[in-house]
């Protein structure tokens, strides 16, 4: 199984002090260039049914095409991640079971959260200000309220996409491997040592499982 992590936007509605794409956020050096169509083409020839894909960004209920891009991924059975605080998060929601939310608190108000709520599933999870970790910490930004149950995972490949289509293989391993809006970039068999152990992975696979129930 293949990991699809897609940074679809820069842009944010909130300047969170921790954020770990700050030098991109609202930058206009570095605008958005992806379009769902794109995302699409690219998953289209890369992705098969099963497979995880996860949105973030910036904040991803910002991305234009957001609704295009989940009814795609709803067709062609891919488990979405999303990580979001919530800005256009809506009754649209529950239209994609194949799609579990997190939901961070950042600065916004317990009624803000609480509104959210509503548009949440119960496979969903909401990081409160509890799980913010300080800025002058080492550790990682948020400690998830996921139990995690699962040690392992089942991923093979994983691939990140930024939000200027930039490809390459994971975020820790920065290596352009092409551009996918003009489909020009090669999948190289990239490898890493430390797949089986990743983190980031092991947490992906975790919160993909947390869906039971999957719609066309
Ligand atoms: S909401 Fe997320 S993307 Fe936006 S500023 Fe905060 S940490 Fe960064």
């Amino acid at each position: 199984m293949t990991c699809f992590l897609l940074s679809v936007t820069n842009s944010c509605n909130k300047a969170c002090a921790y954020c770990v794409v700050k030098q991109w956020r609202n930058n206009p050096e570095y605008p958005d260039k992806i379009a769902a169509i794109d995302v699409i083409k690219f998953l289209g020839k890369e992705m098969k049914a099963g497979d995880t894909v996860e949105l973030t960004g910036g904040e991803p209920t910002l991305f234009t095409g957001l609704l295009l891009l989940l009814e795609w991924l709803r067709e062609h059975n891919a488990r979405v991640i999303m990580r979001t605080n919530g800005c256009k998060l809506d009754s649209w929601r529950k239209e994609f079971p194949n799609m579990v939310i997190v939901l961070a608190k950042h600065d916004s108000s317990d009624e803000y959260i609480e509104q959210k709520r509503a548009f949440l599933l119960p496979h969903d999870i909401v990081q409160t200000e509890l799980d913010i970790v300080p800025p002058d910490s080492t550790e990682p930004k948020f400690r998830t309220n996921d139990t995690s149950p699962l040690g392992k995972h089942g991923y093979t490949k994983a691939f990140f996409v930024t939000a200027d289509g930039n490809l390459r293989f994971m975020p820790c391993v920065n290596v352009s491997m092409g551009n996918i809006i003009n489909s020009d970039y090669s999948l190289e068999p990239w490898s890493c040592l430390a797949m089986n152990s990743c983190p980031y992975m092991l947490g992906a696979w975790n919160l993909a499982a947390r869906m039971e129930k999957w719609s066309r």
